[in-house]
């Protein structure tokens, strides 16, 4: 059977031997790479995980742009860079994964049995040996938006982490396979989502944040440094049911079943009130809809409602990860949504 090649291991890479862009970089690694940073404190290690997604570039630039400037991290660094096969795949970054392959972010939990699943384990078995002090899972949205973190499980240490790089904190148990949900066993792991794939403000984020992940003396919470985050707890996803056809436009479109508003993306991280509609939808929402909460009761009447062939939401919601694209709502979800006036956590 011939050898599957997977990382590829490489230490203290020079600013020179990398590539003059993000590009020429991926292409230099090759494949996906573990990139291990000498810090000036040998005595502990941090771990900075992306490109998961090969269609999400801020935070292979932010580490290429982190290589560039020479300088070295506080602490010992490991580096995972994923998904550079897929990322690639031309034109550059516009492939989430290859062709046919798994969501590598849904892989992290058995069985490991097809290529994508070895690689997750293998990004498992990496840091299981280095053991680091935090993790940081760096993401893109698709759609444009602000930044925010996420995370399973919540503490003081999660919000330091988190308020390196944003303000904003989802807390969520949607147990996907994905990454964070389980080195959090293991590690202090926060996912960071920067902002959109295409915005300049995403990039830069992703520099800055990374900068102050890697510089920083201590990057977990110490007494008496308590941060301010705007919470996110539980979100429910509201997803589309199979065969439900969905388009967006500024009328109901007659051969759609659910039409939402072109500019549905600008509720992202907003309040959105019971009154405002989101577009139109034909039938009761239960048969257009799913969504289920924490508990896995169905959930599509605490999001939306339908009257008059106009689709509302059923109470003040604040939505995040609203998209616009007809094939990530149809394949994912259409966006996430907590109560607006959910109450604070009582910790
Ligand atoms: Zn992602």
């Amino acid at each position: 059977m011939a050898a599957v090649r997977r990382f590829r291991f490489l230490r203290n890479p020079l600013a020179t031997e990398i590539g003059g862009d993000v590009e020429a970089f991926l292409r230099y690694l090759d494949g996906p790479s573990c990139i291990f940073l000498d810090g000036a404190d040998s005595g502990r290690t941090r771990a900075f995980v992306t490109l998961l997604h090969g269609n999400e570039p801020s935070g292979a630039r932010a580490l290429f742009l982190w290589l560039k400037s020479g300088r070295q991290p506080a602490v010992n660094t490991l580096c995972i860079v994923a998904s550079v096969t897929a990322a690639l795949q031309p034109p550059l970054f516009s492939h989430r994964m290859l062709p046919g392959a798994r969501d590598l972010n849904r892989c992290f939990r058995p069985p490991f049995h097809d290529e994508q699943g070895r690689l997750a384990e293998e990004i498992l078995e990496v840091l299981r040996l280095h053991h680091p002090e935090a993790v940081i899972d760096m993401h893109n949205t698709s759609g444009s938006g602000p930044a925010f973190g996420v995370c399973t499980h919540r503490d003081r240490h999660h919000d330091a982490l988190v308020a390196l790089f944003t303000e904003r904190l989802v807390v969520s148990h949607l147990g996907l396979g994905a990454l964070m949900e389980i080195s959090e066993h293991n590690y202090p792991t926060v996912t960071v989502e920067v902002g959109g794939r295409l915005d300049e403000d995403a990039h830069r984020l992703a520099a800055e944040g990374l900068a102050r992940y890697l510089l920083a003396e201590r990057v977990l919470a110490e007494e008496g440094n308590e941060h301010a985050l705007e919470l996110f707890l539980d979100p429910i996803r509201l997803e589309l049911n199979a065969g439900i056809a969905l388009t967006y436009a500024d009328h109901a479109a007659p051969d759609a079943d659910v039409t939402l508003l072109p500019d549905v993306e600008r509720h992202n991280f907003g309040v959105v009130r019971p009154e405002q509609a989101l577009g139109w939808a034909r039938g009761d929402p239960r048969r257009l809809f799913c969504a289920q909460d924490a508990g896995g009761r169905c959930a599509v009447s605490q999001l939306v409602r339908v009257d008059g062939g106009r689709l509302y939401p059923a109470r003040a919601l604040k939505l995040f990860m609203v998209t616009n694209n007809p094939d990530i709502a149809q394949s994912d979800c259409l966006f996430y949504a907590v109560a607006a006036d959910q109450a604070p956590p009582g910790d």
